[in-house]
């Protein structure tokens, strides 16, 4: 069985600030100067890319991400793995009535203390679902 390596989920590396949530500027570490405000498209493949505000350095080229641009970031690679369908197994689903239900292999997961489940909506017929 195919195993998922989460570490390939970064496909792109920015440095974070962790000091700045919503930083309105910031300087470059290496060359402390002030750095550019700068418009970030980042390719998560082919066809989709997300447009994220970061900041340039103008000498050196660095870009910094503030947290929540790159919490932002992240969530799309996720969601853009999911609809790459590089990984997926198919499952029966059964209903009850009033529920959909369909079994989780073990292989699935890591690391689950609690029975709890929490799903968001992505469309019609997809959800991102994550064990608490
Ligand atoms: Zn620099």
């Amino acid at each position: 069985m195919e195993k998922i390596n989460f570490d390939e989920l970064e496909d792109v590396k920015f440095e974070i600030d962790k000091k700045a949530f919503e930083p309105e500027s910031l300087a470059c570490s290496d060359c402390k100067i002030k750095m550019k405000k700068a418009e970030i498209e980042v390719n998560l493949e082919g066809s989709i890319s997300l447009k994220v505000t970061g900041f340039e350095c103008p000498k050196c080229k660095k870009r910094y991400l503030g947290l929540s641009e790159s919490r932002k970031l992240d969530k799309a690679m996720i969601i853009s793995r999911m609809m790459r369908n590089e990984f997926k197994m198919e499952r029966s689903l059964s209903f009850d009535g009033d529920n959909f239900t369909f079994r989780i292999p073990k292989e699935f997961t890591h690391d689950v203390k609690k029975k709890k489940v929490e799903v968001m909506p992505l469309g019609a017929n997809q959800f991102c679902a994550s064990i608490q």
